[in-house]
């Protein structure tokens, strides 16, 4: 008897069920759900996890088999990855949400030859998160044509509004630079005419040498705050913060809501 009762009440759940978008990390299911309650959102990457070396597990490609769509951000793993997600399931639409983003180059050189890779954290800038809400707010549409004109737009004015109450913080702080672990606020530096120091060197630890070199740095522009990632080892951070003099503060890239926490960062760095 139980069993019928539960083979009834899945029939039903399922009856009910909203279909499933799947998305790489928070801020884009952030951003959906405040357009539209009308998906079953799931982030592949949540915090804690470091976004350039993540690989989607078995559970994640089954539900990939049953999602009406998969919303991309450009990090590593979707190069590999969004043609597997399309022969996993054939009527899963695909959305760049960094389309129209214009992306910072970094060219460094490897065994003499130049390799160009863009920065990949094109979502932590509220110039670029208005052009990815666009994208989310046009894949939507294209998804099924509801109208989502005024939740889209109230979207636009909170990014909006964050972004002017950002500009108004920094523009009276004399400091112009942060030291973070490694280069994930290079959009947002740009935004603000900032200038990012960067711990980790091409995705490397960094030598006893690059490292005080970031500490003179620090004493030498009077810089407060040190940010490390819980995502890494925070111990060249500490170091660095130690010998300094400046003190540690935490930045994860995947915390949400992404409006808050950007201004939160703000908040430290002008101090
Ligand atoms: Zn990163």
């Amino acid at each position: 008897m139980m069993r019928y009762v539960l083979v009834f009440l899945i029939f039903v759940f399922s009856m009910f069920a909203k279909p499933v978008i799947v998305v790489s990390i928070p801020m884009q299911k952030e951003f959906i759900e405040s357009i539209t309650n009308d998906y079953e959102v799931v982030s592949l990457i949540n915090g804690g996890i470091d976004p350039h070396t993540f690989e989607p597990k078995i559970s994640d490609m089954k539900l990939i088999g049953d999602a009406v769509a998969y919303f991309a951000i450009g990090i590593e793993f979707e190069e590999k990855y969004l043609d597997k997600f399309k022969a996993q399931n054939k009527n899963l639409k695909i959305y760049n949400n960094d389309k129209n983003i214009e992306k910072i180059y970094s060219n460094h050189n490897h065994d003499g030859h130049d390799h160009s890779q863009w920065n990949k954290h094109v979502w932590l800038s509220l110039k670029n998160a208005k052009i990815i809400a666009n994208n989310i707010y046009e894949s939507l549409q294209d998804i099924n044509s509801v109208n989502y004109d005024s939740s889209y737009e109230s979207l636009i004015e909170k990014i909006d509004s964050y972004d002017l109450k950002i500009q108004n913080l920094l523009k009276d702080s004399k400091v112009k630079e942060f030291v973070v672990f490694h280069p994930m606020l290079t959009y947002f530096a740009r935004d603000y005419g900032l200038i990012e120091i960067s711990i980790e060197v091409d995705g490397k630890s960094p030598r006893i040498s690059e490292m005080m070199s970031v500490v003179d740095g620090i004493k030498k522009n009077n810089i407060k705050f040190v940010f490390a990632q819980r995502e890494f080892s925070t111990k060249s951070a500490e170091l660095i913060a130690r010998e300094s003099g400046a003190k540690l503060e935490y930045f994860s890239p995947l915390d949400v809501p992404l409006c808050e926490s950007l201004y939160k960062f703000s908040e430290i760095i002008s101090k």
